[in-house]
């Protein structure tokens, strides 16, 4: 992409005060669902509304979706609020008929952005198209994969793009639905500054409690703007049931979230500031998790030494080691008497941990 500067222009052409919202249910359910949600949504800040109207479902059974009929109903919510409609695409069929019924914005869901062959049919059936086109990230956590779904689209002429960044799923629990591992989405933001970011605390956090912090979160990483699931009677969704917020708490999030404006120099010094303690935060919340990680595999050690009565201290073994971190630790800026001591500092732990398991 030589030219990033124009991928903006849709985002500043809205002359928004506020970071861009699209909320609506998870899944087009009736059309009497449909307009009660988009009526209690008309007058808040929410930009675009959003329904599912073909629903990806990782398991066979469920519901998969009402289908065509509920881009009608997407119309009926355009004419009667004004508010700009969004749903999911995912092959040229769905594009056709969403294009069609003039739905504002299409996005490509993290379950097709896994697939070149489906974001090139999409891109394909989208060419040349002014329409807003938002990819999400894929389910799985590769950035290549991503900037392949935005290079397709680009390369199709559509420029008026956007990414969603909706987590990344990760085969062991963790308290979120979808780890956001926000390194991923800032390192898409170093390289595409210009591309509008959206994050969709609602697939990250798969818990209505957690959307409030993720959206902050998100906002102070610098995102654009947010894409949260919204239902009148969340409990009762066909979809998603546990994560999406009824139209008046998204209100309150909104009202509650700290939007910072970029108004003069010394605001754009303390949003910058802002945005890097942020990720420094990010960043050192991953430190502490892979040394946690790392002192389990210590314990692990320990057991085995345990078993065979080995000494728990190797000296030829941790040389290699410290060898090693000092030649990587060059290639990363890093100077040696700083990577001596930190793993003078790991090493003592891990000797801790399994002095700890040897002797019980
Ligand atoms: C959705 O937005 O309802 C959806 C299915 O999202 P994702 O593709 O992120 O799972
Ligand atoms: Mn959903």
């Amino acid at each position: 992409m030589k030219n990033t500067k124009e991928l903006r222009t849709w985002l500043d052409d809205l002359k928004l005060d506020h970071p861009l919202v699209v909320a609506g249910p998870c899944s087009a359910e009736t059309e009497d669902q449909v307009l009660k949600i988009a009526h209690e949504l008309k007058d808040s800040d929410v930009n675009y509304f959003r329904a599912g109207i073909w629903k990806p479902r990782t398991r066979p059974g469920n519901f998969e979706g009402v289908g065509a009929l509920g881009l009608k109903w997407l119309q009926k919510v355009k004419a009667e609020t004004g508010m700009k409609t969004a749903t999911e695409v995912a092959n040229a069929a769905h594009v056709k008929l969403a294009l069609e019924h003039d739905i504002d914005l299409l996005w490509i869901g993290a379950r097709s952005t896994v697939s070149p062959f489906i974001v090139q049919e999409i891109a394909d059936a989208l060419e040349g198209t002014d329409k807003i086109v938002l990819v999400k990230n894929p389910v799985n956590p590769d950035l290549a994969l991503w900037l392949g779904g935005i290079e397709r689209l680009y390369s199709a002429n559509i420029k008026n793009l956007g990414v969603i960044h909706r987590g990344f799923s990760t085969y062991e629990k963790t308290r979120y639905r979808n780890n956001p591992e926000w390194q991923i989405a800032i390192e898409l933001q170093n390289r595409f500054p210009d591309l509008p970011l959206i994050c969709d605390p609602s697939h990250i956090t798969g818990k209505r409690d957690m959307i409030f912090e993720v959206s902050q979160t998100a906002l102070d990483l610098n995102f654009d703007g947010l894409m949260i699931e919204t239902h009148y009677d969340p409990d009762n969704a066909w979809s998603d049931a546990a994560q999406q917020v009824t139209p008046s708490t998204l209100i309150e999030i909104m009202d509650d979230l700290k939007i910072r404006k970029e108004t003069d120099t010394e605001a754009d010094y303390r949003n910058a500031l802002n945005t890097s303690r942020t990720q420094i935060d990010v960043i050192d919340h991953q430190l502490i998790e892979m040394l946690g990680k790392r002192m389990k595999v210590a314990d692990q050690i320990g057991r085995l030494k345990k078993d065979k009565n080995v000494a728990v201290l190797q000296s030829r073994r941790w040389n290699e080691i410290l060898g090693k971190m000092i030649l990587e630790g060059e290639e990363n800026s890093l100077s040696e008497e700083f990577i001596l001591r930190v793993f003078k500092a790991i090493h003592q732990e891990s000797i801790n941990h399994q002095e700890k398991v040897i002797n019980g």
